[in-house]
């Protein structure tokens, strides 16, 4: 499958890790938009938000049990946004499940 980020997965494209066990796969985004931007992506490919269902979700639970303590290690200390933008109009640029951790430094109040 030509997808990035299970390349990324795989370690065929390198990427900054910063945590990995069986379910998933979290890693500094090459773009930051924020002090602390880490994507934390399943090692199953799921497309996106929208191909989430009861026989996959299991993972984004798993997801988001880990998701305090990676933001905790990223020296998060005042507060984060997770986004997970999907299709189109959310301009989702990477078609395998993604969701965003951002923070370090005061957010904007808009979120679109
Ligand atoms: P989306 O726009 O789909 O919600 O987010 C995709 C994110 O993946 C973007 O924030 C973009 O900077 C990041 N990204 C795209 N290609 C790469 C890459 O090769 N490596 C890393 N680390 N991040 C990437
Ligand atoms: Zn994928």
């Amino acid at each position: 499958m030509d997808c990035l980020f299970c390349k990324i997965i795989a370690g065929e494209i390198p990427s900054t890790k910063v945590y990995e066990d069986d379910n998933m796969f979290a890693f500094k985004d090459i773009n930051p938009q924020a002090p602390v931007h880490i994507l934390v992506i399943p090692k199953e490919h799921i497309c996106c938000v929208d191909a989430i269902n009861e026989s996959n979700s299991a993972v984004v639970a798993k997801i988001f049990e880990k998701i305090p303590m990676i933001a905790k290690e990223a020296g998060i200390t005042n507060g984060y946004r997770v986004i997970s933008n999907c299709g189109d109009d959310a301009c989702q640029s990477v078609k395998h499940l993604h969701f965003h951790i951002l923070g370090g430094a005061q957010l904007s109040e808009k979120m679109a």
